[in-house]
């Protein structure tokens, strides 16, 4: 799937976990630059359901982020997480508008 950053999505099966928000199933991850990457530790994720921002712990099970994960982020970071919050936001109220 091509993604509005102009990359494709690589699903990389994960542990399965719940995102700790909203208990929405989270089973696979991918990057949000089209990258053939695998996550890591400590890598941001997106909860798709309710959009949390989540981190990656060390066995790749998230949890909510926390604000000591953000002290040594960049504005421009922090400006671009928003954003994907929002987006994802923005997605899956038309979504759900659409089924409706
Ligand atoms: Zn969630």
């Amino acid at each position: 799937m091509t993604t509005r950053f102009g990359g494709q999505f690589n699903i990389k099966d994960m542990p399965e976990d719940k995102c700790p928000v909203c208990g929405y199933k989270i089973n696979a991850a991918s990057d949000i630059n089209g990258n053939n990457k695998v996550p890591e530790p400590d890598d941001i994720t997106f909860c798709l359901k309710c959009a949390a921002i989540l981190v990656f712990k060390d066995d790749l099970y998230v949890r909510h982020m926390k604000p000591d994960d953000l002290i040594d982020v960049s504005f421009d970071f922090l400006v671009f997480l928003i954003e994907t919050k929002n987006q994802i936001i923005q997605f899956n109220q038309k979504y759900r508008a659409a089924r409706n």
